[in-house]
């Protein structure tokens, strides 16, 4: 980690709301820089920045970029460097999810899935990556799912399979980037956030009955761990960890 415990920075994809936004407040709080990756919702990007820096008194910077092109995410990574001049941590949170039923399952959405899910988080592991093995130092937390571990939710089998593929990533980056860079995944399960906003009411109590704590995580809990995991859990490595409640 940097030594300038001041000047930290902390880069996270898909930020401007959601698990990514609660992980930009988390990090600011623990008084991170922070840039705020968004590829849709700028005005949400720029509310966030303008709370974290009146609230915790860091610097915030907001970057339009889809993290499934290349050229896209080499210019995030530039733009970071140009305002920070290095990246302590990164987060590659940005994901969507298209539930259907396997009639409605088409190749091209199966292909979105797998360009912002897995070819992002393939694309900023290794441009972030590039960075921190010249720096000698960083550490990395790629979001799964435990759908990418249990696939028993057919209606999401192309995401489960991008979430599978971020732990096999999460793997590879992990012992090619060692000894200075830690490289781990989170597998949350259910979460509050907009990706699940169209789940009925009894789906949601259907599957609450199969969580021990018997709710959903709400983002924050997911962004304190995130945090645990990038920053303080310093001998924790290529770990894939399930943050869901406990399943039954
Ligand atoms: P969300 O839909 O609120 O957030 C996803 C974010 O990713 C959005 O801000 C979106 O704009 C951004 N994004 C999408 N495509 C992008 C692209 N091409 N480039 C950059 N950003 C992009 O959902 P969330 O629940 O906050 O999801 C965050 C992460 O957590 C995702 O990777 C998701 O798969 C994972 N996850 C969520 C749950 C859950 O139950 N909500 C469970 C397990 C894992």
């Amino acid at each position: 980690m940097n030594s300038s415990y001041d000047n930290k920075v902390v880069l996270v994809t898909g930020s401007s709301r959601g698990i990514g936004a609660s992980t930009i407040e988390v990090f600011a709080k623990n008084k991170f820089n922070v840039v705020i990756n968004y590829v849709n919702s700028e005005s949400k990007a720029l509310s966030l920045k303008e709370e974290v820096e009146a609230k915790y008194g860091v610097k915030a910077l907001v970057v339009k970029a889809d993290v499934s092109k290349e050229e896209e995410v080499k210019r995030l990574v530039d733009v970071t460097l140009s305002e920070f001049g290095h990246i302590d941590v990164l987060v590659n949170n940005a994901g969507i999810a298209i539930d259907t039923t396997l009639e409605d399952k088409t190749v091209d959405n199966f292909r979105k899935i797998l360009d912002v899910n897995l070819i992002g988080t393939f694309l900023m592991c290794k441009y972030v990556g590039e960075v921190m093995m010249k720096q000698g130092y960083g550490s990395i937390v790629n979001i799964s799912s435990t759908n990418g571990i249990d696939s028993y939710y057919a209606y999401s089998m192309d995401y489960d399979a991008s979430k599978a593929g971020v732990i096999s990533l999460t793997h590879n980056f992990a012992n090619l980037y060692a000894p200075n860079i830690r490289v781990n995944s989170i597998a949350p399960g259910w979460v509050n956030t907009e990706m699940n906003k169209e789940l009925g009411e009894d789906y949601i109590n259907d599957e609450c009955k199969h969580i021990l704590l018997g709710r959903f995580a709400e983002p924050y809990e997911i962004a304190e761990f995130i945090y645990y995991i990038g920053v303080e859990a310093t001998y924790v490595n290529d770990a894939i960890i399930k943050v869901d409640g406990g399943r039954c």
